[in-house]
């Protein structure tokens, strides 16, 4: 396999199924709503639908599982991934504390725990936030030049 992002995607998955499973059964323990564990879930796996929108801007509707895992669509030079912000997980959070909407709640601490990772993962706090992103026109090239270069190695 010469793109290292396909191995480096594959662990990411792995530790994002990983973390909602813990968080879903500490849900459980402490709440024993579905419906929480569910909104948590989809906050936390489903922000990822992201990079369905970064690679069909760049292949179109021809979807390839190895060039979508292996994130060879990072070859645009572009990477958008508009959900994963810290911006809209703030704005969600707040909405959710002040309505007092639990299911949103649940759901923005799915994504922050997924943000958290992600961050982890690409060690470049500033990465998720979509102003930065803005402010650097989604040019992959400054904003994951690591990813980037992993694409040839
Ligand atoms: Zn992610």
């Amino acid at each position: 396999m010469k793109n290292k992002n396909f191995r480096r995607s594959l662990i990411d998955i792995s530790v994002h199924a990983g973390t909602s499973v813990i968080g879903a059964v500490l849900i459980y323990f402490f709440y024993k709503n579905p419906f929480y564990i569910l909104s948590f879930f989809i906050g936390s796996i489903f922000i990822d639908l992201d990079h369905f929108i970064d690679y069909f801007l760049y292949y179109g509707f021809r979807f390839n599982l190895r060039k979508f895992v292996g994130v060879e669509y990072l070859a645009s030079g572009k990477v958008y991934m508009f959900i994963h912000s810290w911006e809209i997980l703030i704005i969600l959070l707040s909405v959710s504390l002040i309505f007092r909407l639990d299911y949103l709640f649940f759901f923005s601490i799915g994504m922050s725990i997924h943000l958290l990772i992600d961050t982890f993962h690409e060690i470049r706090p500033l990465f998720y936030s979509i102003f930065f992103r803005m402010h650097k026109k989604f040019n992959a090239h400054v904003l994951c030049p690591n990813s980037v270069a992993r694409l040839s190695k």
